[in-house]
């Protein structure tokens, strides 16, 4: 299908429609040259595949961080209309409001960085992260109910964090339709003693520094200057969520026949939103993203704290603030225009943010005249960003920029280069604690694009607007 795709701009490439059998609506793909040559057939075949799926509005979305995933690609956003369309979990992801957190110091990187070794090591011992590792907090069936109505607010209410953080979280960290009726005994199981933990290899807690400012106004605004310390957290709804899109999954593809619906990929199995399977997963993966929302509070909380008692300095010192939390693996019903319309979808951002302009209403009232911001992890050797969203996210791509570099190698890919290179090498001097090697390996910088690059193709077509360039200091993997 690559040698199908038209130019029509310097970053914008088109799958036009009924390029593959049933294809409803064109496939739009954000990519320079340089990302273009990274492209992998299969991702944009799963793009084009989710393109015939019934209510599919104006177009398939795909983002310069693309790569394959679980039957719709990573860096993929589709809109399905609420009346007529479908829901898909796949197209959601497995790590349902998988999604990071940026928080603000007072600290200055000069002062920070010399005792970040003790620092990092001490996050290893207070942060559990690892495939399989469990929180201290233990959930009975009842608190978990709670936790998957108040997410973030019920983890502030038990001492994690303080009551303005959620006014900087998307949907203050707590998404209405929400039902946890709606998940299986396995979920309430495997969720009962992950919260608060990081989860294995992609996710991380990193201490970092702003390295560069782009927007000096914007930065102001936000509370951001060159040298600042900041805390990154990236985690999801752990097994949880991963549950939820297991048994909805083993749900679309029982009803499949049912609802008629002609599947180019059983990983794309869907369910009309507007049915009682559809609802039912709807409020299950709310429930599961307010899992995660109580989780990256905790875990933004828990590293903080760590940093601030190794440095034995009070809050006010410290200077906590939340700049922003969002998810970037999840499913909202908003409004968008298509043919001048303005049409209720369900939009799937699956490895795709948010992005909203300035004085959109949900941007919280202190960011609204510069929009909503936009973290974008990068990887644990190079940098990562902040952004604010822009008014072209609204006609481009409903509301979204990308989420991360974009993986270039499998795991077992990074293991054998590693392997082949050394790990002293490859790593250099960089400051990673995790519980095993495995990981580390796996994670490398070079697995990812360049985020550098990623990032300059959503600034430079205005979807969101580079703030501000961030370097790790230390990085706690998973
Ligand atoms: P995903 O949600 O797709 O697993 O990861 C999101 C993004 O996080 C990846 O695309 C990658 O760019 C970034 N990332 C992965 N590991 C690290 C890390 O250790 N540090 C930073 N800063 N970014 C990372
Ligand atoms: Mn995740
Ligand atoms: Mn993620």
């Amino acid at each position: 299908l690559k040698e199908k795709l038209i130019r029509k701009g310097k970053y914008i490439w088109e799958l036009p429609k009924e390029t593959i059998e049933g294809q409803r609506v064109p496939v739009i793909l954000y990519l320079s040259d340089a990302l273009f040559e990274l492209l992998e057939e299969d991702a944009l075949r799963q793009a084009a595949n989710a393109a015939t799926l019934p209510g599919v509005e104006k177009a398939i979305y795909v983002m310069p961080d693309v790569h394959v995933g679980y039957g719709f690609p990573v860096g993929g956003v589709m809109a399905t209309n609420t009346e007529t369309g479908i829901i898909s979990p796949g197209s959601i992801g497995y790590d349902i409001n998988c999604g990071v957190r940026l928080i603000a110091t007072n600290l200055k990187a000069v002062d920070v960085a010399p005792r970040i070794k003790e620092i990092m090591n001490n996050m290893l011992k207070n942060v559990p992260a690892g495939v399989g590792s469990t929180s201290e907090i233990k959930l009975s069936k009842s608190q978990m109910k709670e936790v998957l109505v108040k997410g973030a607010g019920w983890a502030v209410e038990h001492g994690f964090g303080f009551p303005e953080d959620l006014q900087h979280i998307e949907g203050f960290g707590a998404l209405p339709n929400a039902d946890p009726e709606k998940a299986s005994h396995e979920a309430y199981e495997r969720g009962s003693d992950e919260l608060g933990t990081v989860g294995s290899g992609n996710h991380f807690v990193e201490v970092q520094a702003v390295e560069q400012i782009y927007e000096p106004e914007i930065a102001e605004k936000l509370g951001i200057w060159e040298g600042q310390v900041m805390v990154m957290v990236h985690s999801g709804s752990r097994g949880f969520g991963h549950q939820v899109c297991t048994d909805y999954l083993r749900v679309a593809l029982k009803v499949r026949d049912k609802y008629k619906i002609k599947l180019p990929d059983p990983q794309l199995a869907c369910m009309p939103f507007n049915s009682p399977e559809g609802q039912a997963y709807f409020k299950a993966m709310n429930a599961a993203a307010n899992y995660a929302f109580a989780n990256r509070q905790i875990l933004g909380f828990k590293a903080a704290n760590t940093v601030r008692k190794t440095l034995g300095i009070s809050w006010e010192e410290f200077g906590y603030r939340l700049i922003y939390d969002h998810a970037h693996n999840i499913g909202k019903v908003e409004k968008h225009e298509v043919d001048g319309k303005k049409v209720e979808v369900i939009v799937h951002r699956k490895g795709a943010t948010r992005a909203f302009p300035p004085y959109n209403p949900e941007v919280p009232p202190a960011y609204r005249e510069v929009g909503q911001p936009v973290i974008i992890p990068g990887d644990m050797g190079r940098a990562s960003f902040l952004l604010v969203g822009q008014t072209n996210s609204m006609k481009m791509s409903f509301g979204t920029a990308c989420h991360g570099a974009g993986r270039v190698m499998s795991r077992r890919q990074a293991k054998k280069y590693v392997k082949e290179v050394g790990l002293e090498k490859v790593i250099g001097n960089l400051v990673v604690v995790a519980r095993g090697k495995g990981t580390i390996m796996e994670e490398i910088p070079q697995a990812y694009k360049d985020v550098t690059e990623v990032v300059r193709v959503i600034d430079e077509l205005g979807i969101a607007k580079a703030v501000a360039r961030l370097k790790p200091l230390g990085t706690l993997k998973g």
